[in-house]
């Protein structure tokens, strides 16, 4: 492992290898090293459902993930690697007249932004998923260029995309603390030794407060479990993400036809904790055989569970923090880091090499946590 390096980035995951890879692709930084405590999708970058949607509340949100989208579309190429990539839509259900006005408030936000989001009613909803049963439901809203990717092979991609213009990626290696000089970072200790740097990127996802303890600065964020799982094959039948705002149950078909999804479940205390549950597996197969009741004969093949990062305001937190210098943060990105990556590797990559602010982004800084400056954003799924 280097022992001197220009921008050391605390996580191998998608966040942490999305700026890496920006760093040295676009800006020319030479010397980074990632440093990673499990292997390439041990954290929540591999174990999520791949969803990338553009329908949000915010215009900021809407904009990005704009971004993230095309970015998708070419990360093939430009990767030279298969995502499995698939612009099916997503489909958001409503079950009640306060969620109908908050998806028609959305909606507007998403068609100013130059999306081509409908409102549907029930029938119409049924029609782009004739097996959905819409007892229940009162609105839909559905973007066609939202979609799923396959989330290991796009980690694989900025890994091996970032190799290839010389970033070190250090997978079993823990960071464990910090040298620091006054307000200044001067070296990053992990448990296979100490690199010299006076850049740190905390991408550490769910594990982002700990990271930024080790140097002094409290992140309010929180893990917290989510389940997924995963069917057997079937032949390809639904084209969007169906995501149902009563419930939190999402799911869709991935390209090896697979029905993946999961359920959000507030009940579940905060924690580090990625076991599986039997009562995720009931919750989950109640609500979606009631919703797809012709899904009631599938089997389940896989079931397991990844740490959302939770914040107070459902923002992320992105940047610099005022007590240290050159120490950014990438975290807080709830059940949607994956879909915003590539737009926030790209956009926090040119931050640190250049020092300017991003205009889009920089409402998201921690310290809006002390000024009181609290965000919101509606179209949360879990
Ligand atoms: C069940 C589930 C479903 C989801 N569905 C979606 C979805 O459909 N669409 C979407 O966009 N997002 C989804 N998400 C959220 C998404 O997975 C995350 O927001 C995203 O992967 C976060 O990426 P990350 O790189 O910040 O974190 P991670 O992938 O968790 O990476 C952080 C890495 O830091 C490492 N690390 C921690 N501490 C240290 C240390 N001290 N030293 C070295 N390394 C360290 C960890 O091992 C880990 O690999 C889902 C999440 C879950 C759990």
């Amino acid at each position: 492992m280097r022992s001197k390096a220009e921008v050391v980035v605390v996580g191998g995951g998608i966040m942490g290898l999305a700026i890496a890879y920006n760093l040295a692709r676009h800006h020319g930084v030479r010397e980074i090293t990632v440093v990673e405590k499990s292997y390439l999708c041990g954290g929540a970058s591999g174990r999520n459902g791949g969803g990338v949607r553009a329908q949000w509340s915010s215009g900021v949100n809407v904009r990005l993930m704009r971004e993230s989208i095309a970015l998708c579309e070419d990360f093939a190429r430009e990767m030279r690697i298969n995502v499995w990539f698939r612009q099916g839509g997503y489909l958001f259900l409503a079950r009640s007249e306060e969620k109908r006005r908050a998806l028609e408030a959305s909606v507007a936000v998403q068609r100013e932004e130059g999306l081509k989001t409908r409102m549907l009613g029930p029938a119409e909803a049924k029609k782009i998923v004739p097996e959905l049963s819409v007892e229940g439901v009162v609105a839909a809203s559905y973007n066609p260029t939202d979609g799923v990717v396959f989330p290991w092979p796009f980690v694989w991609g900025y890994a091996e995309g970032a190799r290839r213009l010389g970033v070190e990626i250090a997978t079993h290696t823990e960071v464990t603390g910090f040298r620091t000089k006054g307000p200044r970072i001067e070296a990053v200790e992990t448990n296979r030794g100490v690199i010299e740097t006076g850049a740190v990127v905390n991408a550490a996802g769910a594990w982002s407060p700990q990271v930024a303890k080790m140097l002094g600065v409290d992140l309010p964020n929180r893990p917290h479990r989510h389940e997924i799982c995963s069917t057997e094959p079937l032949k390809p039948w639904l084209q969007p993400l169906v995501a149902d705002l009563g419930n939190g149950l999402y799911f869709s078909q991935s390209m090896r036809g697979e029905i993946v999804g999961g359920i959000s479940n507030e009940q579940v205390p905060p924690g580090l904790n990625m076991d599986s549950s039997s009562e995720f597996l009931r919750r989950y197969a109640k609500a979606l055989t009631e919703l797809v009741p012709r899904l009631g004969q599938v089997k389940v093949l896989r079931q397991w569970a990844g740490c959302y990062d939770l914040t107070p305001d459902a923002n992320p937190i992105v940047g610099e923090v005022d007590s240290v210098e050159r120490f950014y943060q990438a975290s807080g990105f709830m059940g949607h880091g994956f879909m915003m990556a590539p737009v926030i590797g790209k956009r926090l990559a040119r931050l640190i090499a250049t020092g300017e602010e991003d205009p889009l982004f920089s409402q998201w800084n921690l310290r809006r946590f002390r000024e009181g400056r609290l965000l919101s954003e509606a179209m949360i799924i879990g």
